[in-house]
């Protein structure tokens, strides 16, 4: 099977930034300024139905860290997905765009005691929330405040994938019950709460060269399933005598890549479900495998855009200074990310950029910071002061890691629906930098 089997509605394998309408980008960037996040909601549909085809069995929950924005949410959860959520604050965000409480994952991640509360206080009324831990503690911690419904235990299989260090998670110790524990932690769980689940996050970026990590996770996955739901089918295991567990699913986490380099293959979403199929093997009766998909469902849905403002010859090639940094965009000086750029024209009076010769650039952000850099001696359409450019694949972790450093207040975003642009989420102003600041007016300086 191939992807062209749901072509008609689910759109392409991966839109580039090559794929987005120079005219329309131009107007929207003209008429809200820049930098600006734009993110297409048909786009962001169109990856949802193609996760859904090529794991037509699965629950496909999305991991809302990637973008938090309203409509994006409003978008994911009437395309029939869930919210898997890393903090309260998305599980507020989540709640608040409309889903219920079995459609609500949170993922306690050394949780801070406030976030704890709050949701032990939504379980209250939604008591069908799941809670995943990855430590004992925090399973005490639970207990402590009177919690015993949904759990999922979030177990370390001791392998890693992903594009970068920072964002291994499979057998980086912070994250989940060492999987030879993982048993034993389980069963006693199970005396104390509703287990519902085990699961493990590899980290990002399943691409097609690291699809062997991938299996070796989701059959590590499979295999404990079974030792906790049929504990005699399994013959040396520390539980043999144990009592079988009720378990619903099996969530092998996210990760899925996309191709941020122009000529990077897309993943083969049917392959990559195959695989995943024959690794986690039989499932007992009654549990499902879910995923957890983030930077696939929104990445290629967003474009970040930007203005050239200076162009300086050097001697170590040409620097073009742009409006948009790393604070708006972070992954460059963050992870070393690669994001596609494209110059998009509109200097007054200048030809089209298609038609200007290819020059190696280095394109620099407004920020006080070597690496805040975009890209290096990548070839672009000679950049003249007044193009707009065009960052491609940013609708994941773009706006998300947005920050306010050098006191650079966060761009604004506009969503498209149906080709309608619309002012999601407005751009800060110099005043939005203080408010939280103490002043004295306010005797407290807190909030609530
Ligand atoms: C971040 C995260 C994901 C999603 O990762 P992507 O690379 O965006 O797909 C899924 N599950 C958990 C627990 C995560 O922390």
């Amino acid at each position: 099977m191939s992807d062209d089997d749901a072509a008609s509605s689910a759109g392409p394998p991966v839109r580039r930034v090559s794929d987005w309408e120079a005219g329309a980008l131009h107007e929207i960037a003209a008429e809200h300024g820049t930098p600006l996040y734009v993110q297409d909601l048909d786009r962001v549909r169109e990856n949802c139905e193609r996760l859904r085809n090529a794991f037509p069995d699965a629950d496909v929950r999305y991991a809302v860290k990637a973008h938090t924005g309203r409509s994006v949410l409003e978008t994911v959860r009437e395309a029939g997905l869930d919210a898997e959520c890393a903090s309260a604050g998305e599980v507020d965000r989540a709640l608040a765009a409309g889903f219920d409480g079995e459609r609500l994952h949170y993922t306690a991640v050394n949780p801070p005691a406030r976030d704890l509360d709050y949701v032990v206080g939504i379980t209250a009324a939604e008591p069908a929330v799941t809670v995943t831990v990855g430590a004992v503690d925090t399973l005490d911690r639970l207990a402590e405040r009177g919690y015993d419904g949904r759990i999922c235990l979030r177990v370390n299989p001791g392998v890693g994938a992903g594009h970068h260090e920072k964002v291994r998670t499979g057998a980086a110790a912070k994250f989940g019950v060492p999987y030879d524990r993982a048993a034993e932690v389980a069963r006693s769980a199970a005396d104390r709460f509703n287990l519902v689940g085990i699961h493990a996050h590899a980290g990002s970026g399943i691409d097609p060269d690291q699809l062997d990590s991938h299996r070796e996770l989701v059959t590590r996955m499979g295999e404990l399933a079974r030792e906790l739901v049929e504990p005699r089918a399994e013959t040396g295991s520390a539980g043999g005598d144990a009592r079988p567990l009720d378990l619903d699913y099996v969530d092998v986490g996210g990760g899925f890549g996309v191709p941020y380099e122009e000529d990077a293959p897309p993943l083969d979403l049917h392959a990559v479900a195959d695989a995943t199929r024959e690794a986690v093997g039989p499932l007992p009766a009654g549990v499902d495998l879910a995923i957890e998909p983030g930077r696939y469902v929104v990445a290629d849905a967003g474009v970040l855009l930007a203005r050239v403002n200076t162009v300086k010859p050097t001697p170590d090639g040409t620097v073009v200074g742009v409006d948009a940094g790393m604070t708006d965009l972070l992954r460059p000086a963050m992870y070393d990310a690669y994001h596609p750029i494209r110059n998009l024209g509109g200097a007054a009076g200048a030809t089209a950029p298609d038609e200007r010769p290819a020059t190696p650039v280095t394109v620099a952000g407004p920020i006080c910071e070597t690496g805040d850099t975009l890209c290096k001696n990548r070839s672009l359409a000679d950049p003249i002061r007044g193009d707009f450019l065009a960052v491609g694949i940013t609708g994941a972790y773009g706006y998300e890691m947005a920050n306010q450093y050098n006191s650079r207040p966060r761009p604004a975003e506009v969503t498209l629906d149906d080709g309608m642009a619309t002012i999601a989420r407005r751009r800060e102003t110099l005043t939005d930098l203080t408010t939280v600041e103490r002043t004295e007016n306010d005797s407290t300086g807190e909030s609530r």
